[in-house]
């Protein structure tokens, strides 16, 4: 498998895109990335994912992958959405983003807590989308945070089929059954076909 420019400053996703993609990653310093980036449209998963990678793609000629990912909690109304990582203020902490979807979900008064965790992931060659998939994962919205695994919202994520939350599971579990680690699934099977 070839190189891949992974277009992402955050480090944990950095972390887990380094275990599955291994040992084809090549990442950039974050300060270096976020220059090139441009601010996130917040429309749809797919149109983030894309703009990341054809920004990446104007600054290195190799293969560029780039993912957006986010909640989805079915009786919010499918928030936070595309403004996972900022739900809570523009600068607020996975704590804090927490803390208000769980405030939220006890104000719904809803005995529903389904929820999906959702990525979208585009792989650019020279400005020319090669591949791009979506992928989900199902689960349940936790009543209190557990776990001190992962990142972001995963203390409160109870993926189906499971009874710990997503950050008490080992990272080869979380990969097994992440969005993450299903979207790279297919992202190596398409590299490994070799046409294109
Ligand atoms: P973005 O894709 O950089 O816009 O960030 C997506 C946000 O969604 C993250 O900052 C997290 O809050 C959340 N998120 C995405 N994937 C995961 C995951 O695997 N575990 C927990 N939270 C996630």
């Amino acid at each position: 498998m070839n190189k891949i420019l992974l277009a992402s400053s955050n480090l944990y996703k950095w972390k887990e895109f380094s275990r599955l993609l291994y040992p084809n990653v090549v990442v950039l310093p974050p300060e270096e990335l976020r220059r090139h980036f441009p601010p996130e449209s917040f429309t749809s998963y797919l149109e983030n994912a894309r703009l990341k990678a054809m920004a990446l793609s104007d600054v290195y000629s190799g293969l560029v992958v780039s993912d957006d990912s986010g909640l989805e909690v079915n009786s919010l109304k499918g928030e936070p959405e595309v403004r996972s990582s900022r739900y809570a203020g523009e600068k607020a902490n996975s704590e804090e983003n927490i803390a208000k979807l769980l405030r939220n979900l006890q104000s719904a008064k809803s005995l529903d807590r389904t929820a999906r965790f959702v990525c979208s992931l585009v792989l650019v060659k020279q400005k020319k989308i090669l591949f791009e998939t979506t992928a989900f994962c199902y689960g349940i919205i936790a009543t209190e945070p557990k776990g001190h695994g992962g990142f972001g919202y995963d203390s409160i994520f109870i993926p189906q089929g499971y009874s710990l939350t997503m950050a008490e599971l080992t990272e080869q579990q979380k990969d097994m059954i992440s969005h993450r680690g299903k979207a790279c699934q297919q992202l190596k099977a398409f590299l490994e076909e070799k046409k294109w």
